[in-house]
């Protein structure tokens, strides 16, 4: 595991602005969505974990990423739940559960209840959030 405080984050919007891409800042500081099947990971089949774009928080790992066909990578899990923060959203006049970075609350994606696993969760999340780590 990573050390996640070895760097400061930005405070300001101002700050995140200007340390992130244009890309990356809109939807993680701004909530926006990828166009479906535009993102880098969505087929990504390494082995290793997804982390927050923004700040490094360990998200996601490769053993629980599955292909929902939805256009977006997903995951039934969290590799810890305790990294994710989530939340009621209702905009767009749609009921949804947002999933944010429980270090930097930046936005992620979606929660949706879906899913193939037991649980039946599907994280649906935004590629450009997130950086891969091959192990
Ligand atoms: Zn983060």
């Amino acid at each position: 595991m990573s050390d996640i405080t070895e760097k400061p984050m930005p405070k300001s919007d101002e700050e995140w602005r200007s340390a992130l891409t244009p890309e990356r800042y809109a939807v993680l500081r701004k909530a926006a969505t990828e166009a479906p099947f535009s993102g880098a990971l969505l087929h990504n089949k390494d082995s290793g974990m997804y982390a927050c774009a923004a700040c490094g928080n360990e998200l996601f790992s490769s053993e629980r990423k599955f292909d929902s066909g939805s256009g977006w990578p997903s995951f039934t899990e969290p590799a810890d739940r305790e990294h994710v923060i989530l939340e009621n959203d209702t905009s767009f006049g749609m009921r949804r559960t947002e999933v944010k970075c429980k270090r930097c609350g930046s936005h992620l994606g979606h929660l949706f209840d879906d899913g193939p696993g037991p649980e039946g969760t599907r994280y649906c999340i935004n590629s450009t959030a997130l950086e891969f780590e091959k192990r």
